[in-house]
């Protein structure tokens, strides 16, 4: 169940063509590619049979060397060429960079975070698009075919920086992006919880180096990310490292080198991961330059060392769920995602926090990326025309400012995108030629209290008398959360636009701070809005009378004028004051006392247009 379809412009298929349609989890670690097969999605495998695709590309001075496996195998002996955990640094200034710790040198051009290679200076975009590329060619050699466009995952705390440049990746890979997706929504749509009435989820993400915690809540056929938390240095290589402090500890191997420890490491890996199937597992290693090792590990041991991790994992959880201010038994759902909730001992506590056993049906490294293939595939057009699919939301309110320093929304927060509203607005003053146009996002009222997104202005608007021109103002977010803001003026068809990133720079601080403000303030701001209702009401109607008596004063007699003009400087000095109240009376007063001068004004327009007719002619 959901609320809307979506029919991207221009792509509307032919019956019973299909087109092919992939997703793609563009992982810190791995990467894969997935397509809906006769109804079923499914991950593409390389020739070798191979799900996962390394994150990691390895550059020689003629470009790119390796993508995947073979490119990891040259991290030991060619650590500068060989780029992994790009995504830590995608759409990131090199200042945000900097501190952190990279197998490779980093270094700025602009601002920007590059990376040394043999090939050349490397942006993350880049390394990423190569990453992107070998998963296109892979899905186009197993699909046969074109690919129509893919819809590729981020993390839901990605920022818009980190979403264009993820897009941007995509692009020079030659891909169509269709929308990006996050990572937890992607899941939650693999293991068909879209499907449900609503509910509240947590998904839990833990992966070869980052760990994602995001709380859903599903309405209405949408999904709304109500918080994310997370340890961006928390995953399955901390597990590796303490397994391979264990085994040093018990072979009495001190003072390691870059290469043993690499080695143990790599080990420990393996050993980690067969201990997810058996309880006990035998180990033979012989390390560079050292004793071999013979020793056998039992899942209870490895348990002790990794039960500090997974109960790091749990403190971001917390913090999620009090940020959604919700409580854990509120949870409908825990969905595990990352390859590192295969340690049955991480289900065993996860199961044992939120107290339900979480979703493990799916293979939690495959689910983002087979998610992402259902979308894809409903994006594009293959699915019944009845089937509906579920959408992001926009996280605050969209509006533009009119008279007297207030918003009119126009897209009310948690609408679901993409989405087209219109609305119409007319001139203030007579002859009014241009109109000045500012795009805000918040929930107050007033605009000072609103961020600003954009201004520009409706130029060539045809001189009419004030109310008499038609502008509709047309607010369109496509389904990445981009807006496009147009304004048309109806009789004429004079037209223009801007495009405005409402999200740039928002934070999910940000957005939880101003929403905040916008309940907190919501009688002080309904006060402030009567009264620039009503400023703007009276001034209105001033400058009506003022027109009026410009061009018709000699309808009135001496003392009847004397009379609106008293009741005109009451209501100017009204209006100076903060009673809405009191100036509606005023206006009410200057309309009474004028009301004799309007008829009598009416009669002479209808004189003057009658004459040197006769009245049959009308
Ligand atoms: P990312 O999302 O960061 O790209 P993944 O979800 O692919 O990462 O997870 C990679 C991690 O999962 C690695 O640390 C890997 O060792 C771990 N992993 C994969 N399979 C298993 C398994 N059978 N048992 C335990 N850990 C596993
Ligand atoms: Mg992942």
């Amino acid at each position: 169940m959901a609320l809307l379809q979506i029919n991207e412009p221009g792509q509307s298929t032919a019956p019973h063509q299909h087109r092919l349609a992939v997703g793609i989890d563009l992982g810190t670690t791995n990467s894969l590619v997935a397509t809906v097969r006769s109804g079923i999605p499914e991950t593409l495998a390389n020739e070798a049979g191979e799900h996962l695709l390394s994150s990691v590309v390895h550059y020689n001075s003629e470009g790119v060397n390796q993508v995947g496996t073979e490119a990891k195998n040259k991290a030991y002996e060619d650590t500068d060429n060989t780029i992994s955990s790009v995504k830590r640094l995608i759409g990131r200034s090199y200042a945000e960079v900097a501190a952190d710790t990279h197998h490779y040198s980093v270094c700025e051009q602009d601002g920007q975070a590059f990376l040394k290679t043999a090939a050349g200076l490397k942006s993350p975009v880049q390394v990423s698009a190569d990453i992107l590329s070998t998963l296109k060619k892979r899905a186009e050699n197993s699909l046969d075919g074109e690919l129509s466009g893919a819809v590729i995952t981020v993390p839901a705390y990605f920022d818009d920086a980190q979403r264009q440049a993820t897009k941007d990746a995509a692009r020079l890979a030659g891909l169509d992006v269709l929308r990006l997706l996050n990572e937890p929504t992607a899941a939650a749509v693999a293991y068909g919880l879209d499907q449900k009435a609503e509910g509240i989820h947590a998904i839990y993400d833990l992966g070869g180096g980052t760990f994602d915690i995001s709380i859903l809540r599903l309405q209405r056929g949408v999904f709304e990310v109500i918080a994310t938390a997370g340890d961006a240095a928390l995953g399955g290589d901390d597990m590796d490292h303490a397994l391979a402090e264990h085994i040093a500890k018990h072979a009495d191997f001190t003072d390691l080198n870059n290469s043993q420890l690499r080695y143990l490491r790599q080990m420990a890996r393996q050993i980690k991961e067969d201990l997810t199937e058996a309880e006990c597992v035998h180990v033979d290693l012989c390390p560079p330059d050292l004793a071999p090792v013979h020793m056998s590990i039992e899942r209870p041991q490895f348990d002790l060392l990794v039960d500090k991790l997974i109960q790091k994992t749990l403190m971001p959880c917390r913090r999620a769920l009090r940020d959604a201010g919700i409580d854990k038994a509120e949870i409908d759902e825990v969905v595990m995602v990352g390859g590192s909730t295969r340690v049955p001992r991480v289900r065993e506590k996860v199961a044992q926090f939120f107290d339900c056993q979480p979703h493990v049906g799916i293979d939690p490294d495959k689910v983002v990326a087979l998610g992402a293939a259902i979308q894809a595939n409903a994006l594009v057009g293959n699915k019944a025309d009845e089937e509906l699919l579920l959408l992001d939301v926009t996280p605050l309110s969209l509006g533009i400012e009119t008279m007297g320093g207030l918003v009119e929304k126009v897209i009310p927060r948690n609408t679901a995108i993409p989405v087209t509203r219109a609305q119409d607005f007319t001139t203030f003053k007579d002859g009014q030629t241009a109109m000045a146009i500012h795009v805000l996002q918040g929930e107050r009222d007033v605009v000072s209290d609103c961020r600003s997104l954009a201004r520009f202005e409706l130029c060539g608007i045809p001189s009419m008398v004030a109310g008499g021109a038609r502008i509709r103002v047309t607010f369109q977010v496509d389904a990445d959360g981009l807006l496009t803001v147009s304004a048309t003026e109806e009789s004429t068809g004079v037209h223009t636009q801007v495009e405005v990133k409402p999200s740039y720079g928002l934070g999910d601080d940000m957005v939880e701070k101003m929403l905040k403000e916008a309940m907190e303030n919501a009688e002080v701001d309904m006060q402030a809005r009567r009264l620039k209702e009503q400023q703007v009401e009276a001034k209105r109607t001033l400058e009506a009378l003022d027109a009026a008596l410009a061009k018709d004063g000699d309808l009135l007699k001496a003392e009847e004028k004397a009379l609106l003009e008293q009741e005109r400087a009451n209501l100017v000095s009204l209006m100076q004051g903060d009673d809405n109240k009191a100036i509606k009376q005023g206006i009410e007063a200057l309309e009474r006392a004028s009301r004799d001068f309007v008829a009598r004004r009416m009669d002479a327009g209808i004189r003057a247009a009658m004459q040197g007719h006769s009245v049959n002619e009308f």
